[in-house]
């Protein structure tokens, strides 16, 4: 039994990677609600098709066109039930039963789920500051091949990553597309965080690298707008797309939710509330590091994030695991352990805040519980 946080102790959690609750659009959604319905209810009620909406699709490429110089149609995306939707739709249109999927470790575990429901076999790839280790990703390709077996996909979170907060660079982003190419693996770069940049430009992605051909990237307006929407995208060549959209029996995703985000969109709000949020993460992020520096640089090291939710701590050699759980329990601070985010039981050592949720005005008491915590979990 886990002993309770102190009488009056009000938790507070590091742990939800979801958007800050006071900076979501309520009164512009509402807008975008109210003209969707009244200009176009009646498709906005109907089924719409399983590829999704056209017109949040044109609005989709037009934006990444823009972005990463490309060009791209409608026809290069389907709509998707977030991007964990989009790679369940990739895993169920790719993998056969005993196909190879790598992933990174860490990375967020719902995707391993994702994989493993499709009885692929997992083989994790270890990330430092620079993203996934190409060498490392060489041996295993190497290992598979020697063992007789397929490997397919390549899942990498290659901006912000969760929960590790490294950006994949530039150099391994194109070793790793020779690599895949050579191989015949396609690579799904989730890029549920990739908007949320704190200042250097966005490096491209893994599909503009890639000259269109063997990478796919998977979108999602939960972590810009709001999870709450489900709406998210797969993006890649027509071949790859068509045969996502065949696996979708289930009529599609909302048009409702689809017509009212492309109402949003064209509005022109998205494009004024990203950087706005990005502003709040920014500056909640730079709290959470002032506040870490003071309290905790003896039990702990961690990056500096340049974009996303989350900071990544490597917990001092000093510091047991299992103590600071409870320690932090008993504290009322709520944190995510590194275990959650590894496949094969490492990751003790390490602990994911995350800030995007938090009341900025709680995160110097946040981080003083957490601190106190692991004071007490040190040896
Ligand atoms: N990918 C990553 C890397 C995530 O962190 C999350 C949410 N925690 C998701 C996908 C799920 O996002 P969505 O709501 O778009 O399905």
């Amino acid at each position: 039994m886990r002993p309770e946080p102190p009488p009056g102790v009000e938790p507070i959690q590091l742990t939800g990677g979801i958007p800050d609750p006071a900076s979501l659009p309520i009164d512009d959604l509402i807008a975008s609600n109210e003209r969707v319905l009244r200009r176009e209810g009646v498709f906005a009620l109907q089924y719409g098709g399983p590829q999704g909406y056209p017109g949040l699709r044109e609005w989709l490429a037009h934006d990444v066109n823009r972005r990463e110089g490309l060009d791209l149609g409608p026809e290069n995306f389907v709509l998707t039930t977030g991007s964990s939707g989009a790679l369940e739709n990739l895993c169920e249109a790719l993998l056969d039963p005993g196909d190879v999927a790598i992933i990174e470790r860490p990375t967020y575990p719902g995707s391993t789920r994702l994989v493993m429901s499709c009885l692929a076999e997992i083989e994790g790839v270890p990330v430092d500051a620079d993203g996934i280790d190409v060498d490392a990703l060489e041996q295993t390709v190497a290992r598979v091949k020697a063992a007789g077996k397929r490997a397919k996909l390549l899942y990498t979170i290659s901006n912000f990553q969760n929960p590790a907060a490294s950006t994949l660079s530039i150099g391994r982003r194109k070793r790793i597309i020779e690599i895949c190419r050579r191989e015949h693996i396609l690579i799904a770069q989730d890029d549920a965080y990739g908007p949320i940049s704190f200042g250097e430009a966005p490096l491209p992605s893994l599909f503009a690298l890639s000259g269109g051909d063997g990478a796919v990237l998977l979108g999602t307006f939960s972590k810009t707008l709001a999870t709450g929407l489900r709406i998210g995208w797969l993006m890649g060549a027509q071949k790859i797309v068509d045969a996502v959209t065949r696996v979708r029996f289930d009529m599609g995703v909302s048009p409702w939710t689809s017509r009212v985000i492309a109402d949003y969109c064209e509005a022109g709000k998205y494009d004024e509330h990203v950087p706005r949020v990005t502003e709040i993460y920014r500056r909640k992020r730079d709290i959470m590091l002032d506040a870490l520096n003071e309290r905790c640089g003896r039990y702990a090291r961690w990056d500096v994030p340049k974009g996303g939710f989350f900071l990544w701590l490597q917990l001092s050699e000093g510091v047991d695991p299992r103590e600071l759980d409870e320690a932090a329990w008993e504290e009322g601070i709520g944190y995510v352990g590194g275990k959650a985010f590894f496949d094969n039981g490492d990751g003790a050592n390490y602990a994911r805040l995350c800030f995007s949720n938090v009341a900025e005005s709680d995160i110097p008491e946040a981080i003083m519980r957490f601190g106190r915590a692991l004071e007490r979990a040190a040896r």
